[in-house]
């Protein structure tokens, strides 16, 4: 069966496990979820699964420590007090919006605020003034680590600033297990878990998995303290992140009997249950032909090949690559038919694919299938999932429907009365959001506002995306990222003089490093690097303009708004006038006849009007271009597209018209959802109520 998405794979590996236990009466324990990789695969099932209220039991030795959601906050709460620099951007964020800081993605978004408040009072030399907290315990650890440490700033934050000010002392001096033990004392979760877990259901099953993992991790604390002295704790820390599977001693996670397995299809051989649900197949996981280069010395090999230092290295890398390829697919495919014959009576085996997904089934799928077995697609079923939310969702609905007979309505409303009194959530009409109060009904923004020239861009075309997508950062991560960096690379070694053999070559040594979820899917895009160099490396050669710089940056005031970013290519025309290149690698290209209110090429003119770029002499525009390399120009060359001066045109001040527009209306409160091409692949499709993904809430 193919899913549209990670997360309806999920609920239908959840709905298949529910419908046999509630319907064919199949025990828990009798199914069993088996997938290929225990880091990547296992926490998300096992979160998913327990949410919708499927008792599930990891095996032991499956989950790594470092990635349980349980334990990973405390390791990585440990890890930024023992090292400043651990604590980035992204494990800030994490800590926030863990059990340890409790605050929601809104939370962090007010914590941003104030800290680009903070920043703008420092950059104007302001005082902060009192009652913002001392700066001085924080100063080492960097503005974002400042901004942990100050408690006044917002309570998760001061709860994060506080442990790790627990954690630090006790690491002064203390044992692995004693700084644990200080940090998980002091963020009182052992009282919260222990209540949610005697409460039982899905919040309690997923407490319960919890705490086992925290007994787990004081137990492997207990272990390595008995081998290493005191003052240790980051040594621990060491062992535990670079953990690929996890200790032997962790606990299997609910009762077995009780619960369906989840396991690695490594672990499951020899064992048997009468439904099993291979889930995960991807193009990418399963086969996993990553080369497994340290163990069989392949990358050793390709390094002396590379180098040229044996001529006759290369083809023995090559054909070494190629035997190694094969023998590991052999080997998956071993290990995929260990899996399936795992069930003793049905089998299902569950991937992700579709138009609208960068995922592709792996080809184990189709291998399996043959002719005789129809691959069903789950998105285009409408399939109603047995779980308690579609169920309430459901009764919701016929409840509101005033198209329905009385009694119906009626018998719907006694139903949900029935799941609101068992605290089921979303039964009860205090937690609709349409009856709840606004949260809140001024600006999303005070102050300053800051735009880029693609952020422009993309909030004229939709607001809601942008809110969603850019504001939010709601948007999927996507392979077709890692090409656009590629390509503006490669141009910037263009314009140093590189020729089209010497990017090649750059190109080749860290492709490698780049994931793009299979091998065949990598070749592919490789070619079409290849493909848009050349195009690039053409446009460049006929371009008579003088390159004045390259990804240069922008900053530029107009009012309260301040315009950043960074242009790609900034040249000087024949009239010595500033022409601002911008480089396409995607497949489509904005219509003809929109070109000339282009925001994006607007709002590039209007910062060299400002004085972006004035101390590079550049300062009237003289018009800006889309240069198109991907899949939306020609087979063989560049598409160019041109915006003209902003001079020349018959209203000179649309772009700085616009740009107050828009900056005006990003500071909300509200969005507008505007229908155009990219609904297709929008990510905040489920919540607009325009598209039929998303739907409008009603009271
Ligand atoms: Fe905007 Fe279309 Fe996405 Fe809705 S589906 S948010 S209208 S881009």
């Amino acid at each position: 069966m193919i899913a549209a998405s990670e997360r309806q794979e999920a609920a239908l590996v959840a709905d298949t496990l529910r419908r046999a236990h509630l319907i064919e009466h199949v025990p828990w324990s009798s199914m069993a979820v088996l997938v290929r990789s225990a880091v990547r695969q296992v926490p998300a099932l096992q979160r998913a699964l327990s949410s919708v209220g499927v008792p599930v039991a990891v095996a032991g030795d499956e989950l790594p420590l470092a990635d349980d959601p349980g334990t990973g906050p405390f390791l990585r709460l440990i890890g930024s007090a023992l090292e400043s620099r651990a604590l980035t951007e992204d494990v800030a964020a994490d800590l926030l919006t863990g059990p340890l800081g409790g605050t929601d993605a809104l939370g962090l978004r007010r914590l941003h605020r104030l800290l680009r408040q903070r920043d703008a009072a420092a950059t104007a030399g302001q005082d902060p003034g009192p009652g913002d907290g001392p700066a001085d315990p924080a100063a080492a650890a960097g503005p974002l680590a400042a901004a942990l440490l100050d408690p006044h700033l917002l309570a998760a934050a001061g709860r994060v600033a506080d442990l790790l000010a627990v954690a630090r002392t006790a690491a002064a001096a203390g044992t692995a297990q004693e700084v644990l033990w200080a940090v998980w004392d002091a963020s009182g979760l052992a009282r919260q878990w222990q209540a949610a877990s005697a409460a039982g259901g899905t919040r309690g099953a997923t407490a319960d998995a919890d705490l086992d993992a925290v007994m787990a991790l004081f137990d492997a604390a207990a272990r390595f303290d008995a081998r290493m002295p005191a003052g240790s704790t980051a040594v621990f820390l060491d062992s535990l992140t670079g953990q690929e599977i996890a200790g032997e001693t962790l606990a299997e996670r609910a009762q077995p009997g009780e619960a369906v397995t989840i396991s690695t299809a490594h672990r499951a051989k020899g064992l048997e249950w009468d439904l099993v649900v291979v889930a995960g197949v991807q193009e990418g996981i399963w086969p996993d032909l990553r080369l497994r280069g340290s163990l069989l010395g392949m990358d050793e090999l390709v390094e002396a090949a590379d180098r040229g230092l044996d001529p006759a290295a290369g083809a023995a890398a090559a054909a070494a690559a190629v035997a190694l390829s094969s023998k590991l697919l052999d080997e998956e495919r071993r290990l995929f038919y260990v899996a399936v014959t795992r069930a003793r009576r049905s089998l299902v085996v569950t991937a992700v694919g579709g138009e609208d997904s960068e995922e592709r089934p792996s080809r184990f799928l189709a291998e399996l299938a043959g002719d005789e077995i129809a691959i069903e697609d789950v998105a285009g079923m409408g399939r109603r999932w047995l779980s308690l939310p579609a169920l309430t969702a459901d009764l919701r609905r016929a409840a509101a429907d005033r198209g329905l007979p009385r009694p119906v309505r009626q018998a719907a409303a006694a139903q949900l009365a029935r799941l609101a009194a068992a605290r089921i959530p979303g039964a009860s009409p205090a937690q609709w959001y349409a009856l709840t109060q606004w949260s809140g009904s001024g600006p999303i923004s005070d102050g300053e506002v800051r735009v880029s020239p693609s952020q422009v861009d993309k909030f004229v075309t939709c607001g809601l995306r942008w809110l969603i997508e850019s504001a939010v950062g709601a948007g999927p991560p996507s392979v077709a990222g890692h090409l656009g960096t590629v390509i503006h690379a490669a141009a910037a070694l263009v314009a140093e003089g590189a020729d089209q053999a010497d990017i090649a070559g750059r190109i080749d040594e860290i492709w490698h490093q780049l994931d793009f979820g299979s091998v065949w899917y990598s070749y592919r895009q490789r070619e079409n690097a290849s493909q848009m160099v050349a195009r690039f490396v053409d446009w460049h050669r006929a371009n008579r303009r003088e390159l004045i710089a390259i990804e240069q940056k922008l900053r530029v005031r107009i009012d309260d708004v301040l315009i950043a970013g960074q242009v790609d290519r900034l040249e000087r025309d024949a009239d010595g006038r500033a022409v601002v290149v911008d480089l396409k690698t995607g497949s489509s290209k904005p219509p003809a006849a929109d070109l000339q209110r282009n925001p994006q090429l607007g709002v590039y003119q209007l910062a060299v009007l400002l004085g972006a770029f004035i101390e590079l002499g550049a300062t009237e525009p003289g018009g800006a271009e889309l240069v198109h390399v991907g899949r939306a120009a020609r087979p063989r060359s560049a598409i160019v597209q041109s915006q003209r001066a902003l001079a020349d045109d018959p209203d000179p001040g649309w772009a700085q018209t616009l740009v107050k527009e828009a900056a005006a209306a990003m500071a909300g409160p509200q969005f507008k959802a505007a229908v155009n091409d990219g609904c297709r692949r929008c990510p905040a499709a489920t919540s607009c109520p325009v598209d039929e993904r998303g739907g409008q809430v009603t009271s």
